[in-house]
C-alpha cells in the first residue's frame, strides 16, 4: 500500500504557531476553532500571501513547532507496517530544510519526502490513499477516484464524508481503517 501523508495540519500543528505569531504581530487574539474554512484568512483582512508568509515564519521556528498528536513517531511507524509512507507536501521549498529537520527532530521515519508545486494536484500522484487535512482535496477525491482520509481540523469540519472521503480523528484511526482495507 502506498500512503501519502501530509505535513501541515496532519503531522505538524503549524496553525498553533501561526496563531501565536499572529498575536505577536498584531496583538489580536484568534482561536484555532475560528479557522473554520480553508480560506479563513479573508476574515482577518489579510491576503493568502500574508497568511502563507506567517506559515513560513512558523516553520523557521521549527524547534518550537508542536506535532498534532502525542507519540507521533510511533503512530507513523505503525502506518509504515502497512506499506510505503511518503511525506507529500506543497509546503514552499524555502522551508523544506526546516520541515526535514523537524521530521528528524520528532523522530518521524518515512520513505521519501515528496514535494509538489500545487497541493491540489496531489491526487494525480500514484498513491492508494492520502491522509490530508485539505477540504479542497476531499472535494476532488471522487473525481480522481482516490481515497482520502480527511484529518479532522476546524477548517475541514463542514465537509461531509462520502465513498471516497473518510474523516479520521487521528493517525491511529487512519491505521485502523487502512488495516481493515488491506485485509478486505
Ligand atoms: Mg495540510
Amino acid at each position: 500500500m502506498r500512503i501519502a501523508l501530509d505535513l501541515d495540519g496532519v503531522l505538524a500543528n503549524t496553525m498553533s504557531m501561526w496563531v501565536r505569531l499572529w498575536r505577536e504581530r498584531t496583538g489580536r487574539e484568534i482561536r484555532l476553532e475560528d479557522f473554520d474554512e480553508w480560506s479563513s484568512w479573508k476574515y482577518l483582512g489579510i491576503t493568502e500571501r500574508e497568511f502563507m508568509e506567517i506559515m513560513n515564519e512558523a516553520w523557521r521556528r521549527w524547534r518550537y513547532l508542536p506535532p498534532t498528536e502525542e507519540n507521533i513517531s510511533e503512530k507513523v511507524s505503525k502506518l509504515r507496517t502497512l506499506g510505503r509512507v511518503d511525506i507529500v507536501t506543497a509546503r514552499p521549498r524555502e522551508t523544506e530544510e526546516y520541515a526535514i529537520r523537524w521530521l528528524e527532530h520528532q523522530g518521524i521515519e518515512y520513505d521519501e519526502y515528496v514535494w509538489i508545486r500545487d497541493g491540489r494536484s496531489k491526487l494525480s500522484l500514484d498513491y492508494h490513499v492520502f491522509i490530508d487535512d485539505s477540504p479542497l482535496m476531499a472535494e476532488d477525491a471522487a473525481h480522481a477516484r482516490k481515497l482520502v482520509l480527511l484529518y479532522d481540523q476546524p477548517w475541514n469540519r463542514s465537509f461531509r464524508e462520502n465513498y471516497y472521503v473518510r474523516r479520521v480523528r487521528g493517525l491511529e484511526e487512519a491505521y485502523t481503517i487502512l488495516r481493515r482495507l488491506r485485509e478486505a
